[in-house]
């Protein structure tokens, strides 16, 4: 490193962000000579997502929302697929927890490892990055934020950016003829937060992402009345409950009325629409030629490795991509990212990062349309950046394997999956089975998940 001490800026302090702190202290603590860090987090405290958000629309500084994280939201995924490498479930919570816990849960792990570290003065809470540039003639970026509640605005120069803010903020939200006279209720995912609002009422869930099949699913739960799941392409194709109809996608509504009209034909009265249609990559807070534009998928456009921008390599950018792998996805590119800020990772030029990137996309084009070809996809990247790094190695097929279990699992019955217990890859213990079955259990306390699984 040279003589004049290297700046980074990271911008976000959700499992990403934190992903990259964690990556910079392990290297310290190995000796190594870190760059200096300032962790850029707009909310009031580190986690993402996970730090659940009541609010909708806009927060108290105006700013929109960022969390999408509802009340009763449980693991969809087994935890043991997003375990970190360096920090296991039962090294947190001092004893072997179930496999899908709650999502207050899965923040305290998150969080617990890199407060452990000690780390969090790297993190300015209630600061959001507003604005970046980069100059090319200096190899410098210049970036402006703002405190959320001083409104104090600061602007500083980085050698470095890592973007980690998210992409799964701002909703993606097509109209249908005959909304604007709905008599009912309109909401995208994003504003979804109790499952308790529609008990008894007639739903219809837009889309076939996680969010569809999880909030018709919580729906169920907490009491609906019936669900109807429109798709555009496909239907979810899992068993559901009696009370729901799958339908091809909505074309209208009636003016002035709760008639919903389908492609095939069919109707449906309904109190609530939720739109589950997806969410778009969104840096506003970027100048443009830092700003990454991609849809949702395995190989993102214009990165390198998943990783680094390839017009300008200083610009980097984690857990972009579209997920199955999670946490320990987003600790794989963090230490990627670190070392490549470290120089003991070379990118190549441009010309050899772009023949490299169109060689991942004709690999992704060529994927299967099956689930399993998708995961073996996203798994061989894990892989692949483990390789280039420390990050503890840890047994990837055996996390494949355990999607696949959870696939089936999904499949045989898509209201009890989640009382399955899978077997952690980092400790070999099997996951004990939940004290109450998902269907039943109201009590999504770290109290009633964590203590009252001790055993
Ligand atoms: C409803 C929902 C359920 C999910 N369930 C699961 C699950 O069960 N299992 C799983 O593994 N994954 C799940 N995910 C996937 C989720 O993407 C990841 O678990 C994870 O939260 C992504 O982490 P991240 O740090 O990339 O983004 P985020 O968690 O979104 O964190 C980004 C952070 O950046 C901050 N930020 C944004 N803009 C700025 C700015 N301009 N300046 C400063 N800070 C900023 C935000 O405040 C936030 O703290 C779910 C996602 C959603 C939306």
């Amino acid at each position: 490193m040279s003589s004049k001490k290297l700046r980074v800026a990271i911008i976000g302090a959700g499992p990403s962000g934190t992903s990259c702190l964690r990556a910079f202290k392990s290297a310290q603590e190995k000796g190594q000579e870190i760059p200096e860090i300032v962790c850029f987090e707009k909310g009031e405290d580190w986690g993402g997502l996970w730090n659940y958000n009541w609010r909708t629309g806009l927060d108290q500084s105006g700013n929109p929302v960022h969390g999408s994280m509802y009340r009763h939201l449980w693991s969809n995924g087994p935890k043991e697929c997003l375990e970190f490498a360096d920090y296991t479930f039962e090294e947190h919570f001092g004893h072997p927890i179930p496999s899908f816990p709650p999502r207050e849960v899965l923040q305290d792990y998150i969080t617990g490892r890199v407060n452990k570290s000690g780390i969090k003065h790297w993190v300015r809470l209630n600061t959001a990055v507003i604005g970046c540039t980069y100059d090319p003639s200096s190899s410098v970026f210049t970036l402006k934020s703002k405190h959320n509640t001083t409104k104090d605005e600061v602007t500083e120069t980085f050698d470095y950016v890592i973007t980690c803010t998210g992409h799964f903020s701002t909703p993606n939200v097509p109209s249908f003829e005959g909304m604007e006279s709905f008599c009912g209720r309109i909401l995208h995912a994003h504003d979804f937060r109790a499952a308790e609002e529609f008990k008894g009422k007639d739903i219809l869930v837009i889309g076939t992402s996680y969010s569809a099949e999880d909030i018709a699913s919580q729906c169920y739960k907490y009491g609906v009345k019936s669900v109807t799941c429109s798709y555009r392409t496909a239907p979810m194709g899992f068993h559901w409950p009696d009370n729901f109809t799958t339908v091809p996608l909505l074309t209208r509504i009636e003016p002035n009325s709760k008639k919903c009209h389908f492609k095939d034909g069919s109707t449906a009265e309904v109190d609530a629409i939720i739109l589950c249609t997806g969410y778009q990559h969104h840096f506003p807070f970027l100048a443009p030629d830092l700003q990454l534009k991609t849809a949702n998928r395995l190989h993102c456009d214009s990165l390198h490795e998943g990783v680094v921008m390839i017009d300008n390599p200083k610009m980097m950018y984690i857990g972009m991509q579209d997920q199955w792998f999670t946490f320990n996805m987003f600790d794989a590119q963090a230490w990627y990212a670190r070392d490549v800020i470290l120089g003991k990772i070379a990118v190549p030029d441009k010309a050899k990062m772009e023949e490299e990137w169109k060689t991942c996309r004709v690999a992704e084009e060529a994927i299967e349309a099956t689930d399993e070809a998708n995961i073996r996809y996203q798994a061989n990247y894990v892989e692949r950046l483990q390789g280039f790094t420390d990050y503890p190695t840890f047994d990837i097929e055996g996390v494949v394997q355990a999607f696949l279990e959870w696939e089936h699992n999904k499949h045989e019955n898509i209201m009890t999956f989640r009382d399955k217990p899978h077997k952690s890859l980092m400790t070999g213990t099997m996951a004990p089975v939940h004290h109450t079955p998902w269907m039943k259990a109201y009590d999504d306390t770290i109290e009633s998940y964590v203590e009252g699984n001790k055993q």
